[in-house]
């Protein structure tokens, strides 16, 4: 039995490639991190060859005893690291990825075309809350459900005055936070079945106590989808949904920097008359998922929950907001309009459109000069393949030991990037000269990463 690089040197060139850009590169993407080498170990190892379809204790298959304390070790842990009461919440570490546990949370409380409320995803939510357009039923979560989205609230837009007030830094916030009273106003009308919390992009905590009130108001269910924000909830360095929701699912890749995975945390006492634990872990195996769970995840999973509670995790998501703190006040210092003004957890919304310019062709340049973010919808977008703005978020190079002072830096380069994207803009229209330009930054000083030492 070979090793990669003697069994498959193609595979092992591109993995190589990869870890070199990933090494290399400023990472600012705010899904992304990087996980541990303990992690790893356990995701690369023999429990990947192994099937357990069902719960531990009623799986369909044999040799499961170690497979078996491993999934019970890793519910252990989940429930501990979010603190949580194991009498009262119960955990699934099955589901494969973000997006599959919440559509398996669909399968088990709704039935075919019930109604859902979720952000909608130009302003900040995720296609796996409901999001379609006014023509298209573009996600299967607006195919099987029936979805109204909720917004953020633009009415005091991006105004002149609004960007003068973020400037002297005594107005904080003032658009671009959700807007509640639509919400409640919405849901009063559509009486949804089920009310999600949660985004990609926003940059701030969910009012969980007020969404709670209205799905109370129209008797729906509370559902939070932490992904993005996990590590800063089992850190206790943002607000607590635990508190408010019914159910909570999260991916286990992002500021958790745990594997590619998914999680289901659900209240064990029943919730509109749903027993929520049978109608779960039925959903995620029997009715969505019908195959066996990735043991080889769910052991990478237990792995990064044990370290969840140190410490160092601690001050590590501490460090995640500190620095992306930094990166958003010197964002806005250098005249940046940052969407609500400012952030309080792993990321920065930058509104470029006041500078005639779009997030996809400053991704692109940045991307060039080894600088990896995502070009992002803005509140009153018209297009999601040319949005106006960009997501940048600080949990993988905190990971990599990045302070304020780096992010600091980081943000000066991100605004070289968007100078330089200004430039090649007015240079001509036209895409051959454009990509003369590109060929200039790509050999300049500019894209010298290591600049940040
Ligand atoms: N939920 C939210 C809020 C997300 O941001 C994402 C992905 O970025 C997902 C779900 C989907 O997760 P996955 O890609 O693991 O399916």
């Amino acid at each position: 039995d070979h090793g990669l690089s003697e069994a498959d040197p193609e595979v092992s060139s591109i993995i190589k490639k990869e870890k070199e850009r990933q090494f290399k590169s400023l990472e600012l993407i705010a899904s992304e991190n990087f996980t541990s080498r303990a992690v790893m170990e356990a995701v690369g190892s023999c429990l990947t060859n192994k099937y357990s379809e069902g719960l531990p204790g009623k799986s369909y298959y044999g040799g499961n005893e170690y497979i078996d304390e491993l999934e019970i070790l890793c519910q252990k842990r989940a429930l501990a690291a979010f603190h949580l009461d194991e009498k009262k919440w119960g955990i699934n570490v099955q589901p494969l990825s973000g997006s599959p546990a919440n559509f398996e949370v669909y399968t088990a409380i709704l039935n075919p075309h019930d109604r859902i409320m979720g952000l909608d995803l130009p302003h900040g939510g995720h296609l796996s809350h409901g999001f379609m357009t006014p023509k298209r039923r573009v996600s299967g979560t607006s195919i099987y459900f029936e979805s109204m989205p909720y917004r953020l609230d633009e009415s005091t837009g991006y105004s002149s005055l609004f960007d003068l007030l973020s400037f002297s830094g005594w107005y904080k916030y003032g658009t671009g936070l959700v807007d509640y009273d639509m919400l409640e106003k919405t849901a009063t009308l559509f009486r949804p079945r089920l009310i999600i919390a949660g985004a990609s992009a926003y940059p701030h905590d969910f009012d969980y106590p007020r969404m709670r009130k209205i799905a109370d108001a129209v008797g729906a269910f509370l559902m939070m989808d932490m992904a993005h924000i996990s590590g800063l909830v089992a850190a206790s360095v943002v607000a607590n949904p635990f508190e408010y929701c019914d159910i909570v699912t999260t991916t286990t890749h992002k500021s958790l920097r745990g594997p590619r995975g998914g999680m289901i945390f659900f209240k064990k006492d029943p919730v509109l008359g749903v027993d929520l634990e049978s109608a779960i872990n039925n959903a995620v195996f029997q009715v969505y998922r019908l195959g066996g769970p990735h043991n080889h995840t769910i052991g990478g999973l237990a792995v990064c929950l044990k370290h969840a509670r140190s410490p160092e995790f601690k001050a590590y998501q501490n460090q995640v907001v500190s620095n992306c703190r930094a990166l958003a006040n010197r964002l806005v210092e250098l005249g940046y309009t940052v969407v609500s003004g400012g952030t309080d957890n792993h990321l920065v919304l930058v509104d470029l459109r006041p500078l005639g310019i779009d997030g996809a062709r400053v991704e692109k340049i940045l991307d060039m000069a080894s600088i990896t973010l995502n070009k992002n919808s803005v509140p009153g977008d018209k297009s999601a393949l040319v949005p106006g703005g960009i997501r940048i978020g600080s949990p993988a190079m905190t990971t990599r030991g990045f302070k304020e002072k780096e992010f600091i830096a980081i943000a000066d380069f991100i605004h070289e990037g968007v100078q330089i994207t200004i430039d090649a803009k007015g240079l001509v229209s036209g895409s051959s000269k454009l990509q003369e330009f590109l060929k200039f930054a790509v050999s300049s000083d500019f894209l010298l990463t290591d600049k940040v030492s």
